[in-house]
């Protein structure tokens, strides 16, 4: 029997193996894709430049699927606006995307997982568990579903939705080579900012100055043993191993790592902190986002935990700015519709 599959989870590779399996010119593939990703055009028979055999086998052997939009939610304030869709997959998991529009820059917030396995006790998407991967074809599904609904291109990715990408590199990576593609999808690798953990198995495969990705690494403390309670990957990787991984990176004014720091009341916001965060990297090097805690109602690990007082996360910001980081504190964007970050949880799985 001939199962179809979908051609959102098919790489460039593995289209043109198709392609040559089946007697067709390889080219063909870039083809097909260039239809899909850069037209979006998802019709076979609408590809006039394919020939008729092609897209006739094509629709024998492929489909295409979107995810449907269950709920949305928005947020207005003076930074712009905010758009959570509650997202439903073929298989009926549900996921999040989080749309962020300011001025002509439409950042959607991807999910690379249902759930996540990383155990962060601050964050909410742990608290749910983890239940799979998502495929390449999920990952980028969730651009043309909210594109679809705001008719408006996304112009930036981040990997800070529900679940940690380089847990999932494959996909993630898969994904990567056809959103990043400027024959494909096109959005520059610059706009693209993978948000990791600190999964530096995974991390340590690739040359940090080579990177061509943004990248963010989840810090949220300044010693390993309050690492150790918030973070379990802490255990594998402490802190020391990300800073070694950091000062392998050559000094770069564009392509600084973001240090993502969530403040966190009484936890990692003493003036220790950041002194202690002063001296492990450099300001040549990194910047600092620091974000307030988001607090979910439902979350059973984020009743322990208050958002910093202003002037706590106030005296932190200042304190790095006075040591010459970067810093931009990422006010609590969504937090009212629960889209804010840590807060990306589909509540309607099976429940
Ligand atoms: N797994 C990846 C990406 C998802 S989380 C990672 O850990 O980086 C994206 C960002 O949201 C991370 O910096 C994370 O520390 C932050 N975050 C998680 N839970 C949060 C919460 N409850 N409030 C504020 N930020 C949170």
């Amino acid at each position: 029997m001939n199962i179809k599959k979908n051609i959102l989870d098919a790489s460039q590779k593995e289209l043109e193996q198709y392609c040559v399996g089946n007697g067709f010119k390889k080219y063909g593939a870039e083809q097909v894709m260039r239809w899909i990703y850069s037209g979006r055009i998802f019709d076979f028979s609408a590809m006039s430049d394919i020939s008729k055999q092609l897209r006739e086998k094509l629709d024998d052997d492929f489909y295409v699927v979107f995810p449907k939009i269950i709920d949305t939610k928005y947020e207005n304030d003076d930074n712009g606006n905010s758009k959570k869709y509650l997202i439903k997959l073929e298989d009926g998991g549900i996921i999040e995307s989080v749309l962020l529009t300011h001025k002509n820059r439409k950042t959607l917030c991807v999910s690379s997982q249902i759930g996540c396995r990383m155990g962060c006790v601050y964050c909410e998407t742990s608290g749910m568990g983890f239940f799979r991967n998502l495929t390449s074809g999920e990952i980028i599904s969730q651009l043309f579903t909210v594109e679809n609904d705001t008719g408006e291109r996304i112009t930036n990715i981040v990997f800070m939705g529900m679940g940690e990408p380089l847990d999932n590199i494959d996909e993630v990576g898969k994904s990567l080579d056809i959103i990043s593609n400027d024959k494909f999808i096109g959005i520059a690798p610059r706009k693209i900012t993978i948000s990791t953990c600190g999964l530096l198995n995974i991390l340590g495969h690739f040359d940090i100055n080579d990177y061509k990705y943004k990248l963010a690494i989840s810090l949220n403390a300044s010693d390993n043993k309050t690492r150790n309670m918030l973070m379990p990957v802490n255990k594998r990787f402490p802190i020391e191993k990300i800073i070694e991984l950091i000062n392998l990176k050559k000094p770069s004014l564009h392509n600084k790592i973001t240090i993502e720091y969530v403040l966190i009341k009484g936890v990692n916001d003493a003036a220790e902190d950041a002194k202690r965060i002063i001296n492990m990297f450099s300001p040549a090097k990194v910047k600092f986002n620091l974000i307030p805690l988001n607090k979910a109602e439902n979350s059973i690990y984020l009743k322990r935990y208050e958002k910093s007082e202003d002037t706590a996360a106030y005296n932190f910001k200042l304190k790095l700015l006075k040591a010459g980081f970067t810093v931009t504190v990422r006010f609590s964007k969504a937090g009212s519709i629960n889209g804010g970050c840590g807060q990306l949880k589909a509540q309607t799985i099976n429940s």
